[in-house]
């Protein structure tokens, strides 16, 4: 059996081997002893992959970019991109407004568990505050800003500014684009190299995606019920409601949303396209990270999908970093249920207002685990909702976290078939 072909089937494995460690672990008080022993080699995992994010992103997109005829052609590829990346974005808003407004799950938590986990989880809301105060108090176009780095060194050293990496390299690719070929050969020849390495770096790194994803599990359950299994029921329990609505929306998006679009829209049978795709979702679901996630989306997309390398270099990066409609669902869900709790009524036009911010907050989370919840507490503030509500839904956000990011690198591996299919960019 080729093993590299069942990938998905051992990071299956591993995935719920990882989960009923985690489970096994807080039965038993193994706390400690998952933390020091198995916990480790998630984050080793996770490193290898982020360490490739920033190379890859540089080489494939001045690689694309500059493989392109012209200029016109890239104004074309990134203005179809970046209108469908909003289109689906505003999708996936309304139908979490939809269904949080009609189940409303804010009007079953109960007074008491209100009150409790306000309290437990109160200093860790704070932080976040703090986080989310510093990203407020600049001015409106301030974001644009940050978009330009005074450093490329700086730029790269952080997976966080990946927006501005993106940008450096489109600038590169766009600049080596209009320079004499004979000038422009030697630097795309290193960028073609770099890529074609880190791709190959991709697959050596997969090797240890069943192991990497069994410590992330287990990782992560152990830290969310500490050496108390019956803190994750209580947990489970009171924000059950809340979760399913979350959820229910994600699933909705990935297949009413995303499964048109690759029906309707593309020569891809739904079939090809799970089978490709399900080894980057299972990485998405165990690292909460579209940046970390990025290397493999690249190499199913192009490689099982069968998208060309002039698309999926520029639109995946791209995606990764500005298009996270799992994440702008889960931000409206949330600020409508934390609401909902706090008896706060949350009129139309506030919830049109919700939808304008998680568009714009989405492009501005970064890939990274948790980055959702600090771009919610701007949002909060926004419509008038007290942000240290957010300490209602901190318990449960690492398992939305991991669910939303793999609704975003969905959304990015469709939007990359659909705009390679309108380009007759994909080999089917
Ligand atoms: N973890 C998400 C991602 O990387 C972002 C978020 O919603 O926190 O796609």
């Amino acid at each position: 059996m080729n093993w590299q072909k069942q990938l998905h089937i051992w990071i299956i494995l591993g995935l719920v081997l990882g989960l009923g460690y985690g489970i096994l672990s807080a039965a038993m008080g193994w706390g400690e002893f998952t933390q020091n022993w198995i916990s480790p080699f998630g984050d080793i995992f996770l490193n290898a992959l982020f360490m490739i994010a920033v190379p890859l992103v540089l080489g494939s997109i001045i690689t694309g970019v500059s493989s392109l005829s012209d200029t016109r052609k890239l104004a074309r590829i990134g203005g179809k991109t970046i209108a469908i990346y909003i289109g689906t974005t505003v999708f996936a808003l309304i139908i979490g407004l939809v269904l949080v407004n009609i189940v409303r799950p804010g009007d079953t938590v109960p007074e008491d568990v209100r009150t409790e986990l306000q309290a437990e989880w109160s200093d860790m809301a704070e932080e976040r505050q703090e986080s989310a105060a510093s990203a407020e108090e600049r001015g409106p176009l301030q974001a644009f800003v940050d978009m330009v780095p005074r450093n490329i060194a700086a730029a790269a050293s952080n997976n966080r500014n990946m927006l501005q990496v993106v940008l450096i390299a489109v600038l590169f690719g766009i600049a080596l684009l209009l320079i004499p070929k004979e000038k422009a050969q030697p630097l795309l020849g290193l960028f073609e190299s770099l890529t074609a390495t880190v791709i190959k770096l991709v697959e050596i790194i997969m090797w240890i995606a069943p192991l990497g994803v069994f410590a992330l599990l287990a990782d992560t359950v152990s830290l969310i019920s500490g050496d108390n299994l019956s803190e994750l029921w209580r947990l489970l329990g009171a924000l059950g409601f809340y979760m399913l609505v979350v959820l229910a929306g994600l699933v909705l998006q990935v297949v009413i949303t995303y499964g048109s679009l690759i029906k309707f829209f593309t020569p891809m049978g739904i079939k090809k396209f799970i089978m490709g795709i399900a080894p980057a979702q299972l990485v998405a679901f165990s690292t909460s990270s579209s940046g970390a996630t990025l290397p493999v989306t690249m190499d199913r997309v192009e490689n099982k999908l069968g998208v060309g390398e002039e698309v999926s270099s520029f639109v995946l990066p791209l995606g990764a970093t500005i298009n996270m409609d799992g994440t702008a669902l889960y931000q409206a869900v949330a600020a409508v249920f934390i609401a909902q709790t706090l008896g706060i009524a949350l009129g139309f036009m506030d919830q049109i207002e919700i939808i304008l911010l998680a568009v714009l907050a989405s492009i501005g989370t970064a890939a990274v685990p948790s980055a959702g919840i600090i771009m919610l507490i701007i949002i909060l503030q926004s419509v008038g909702v007290p942000a240290a509500g957010i300490a209602l839904i901190l318990g449960v956000d690492r398992i939305l976290d991991m669910c939303r990011t793999v609704c975003n690198v969905t959304g990015d591996a469709t939007v990359a078939t659909l705009v390679a299919s309108s380009e007759g960019q994909i080999e089917t």
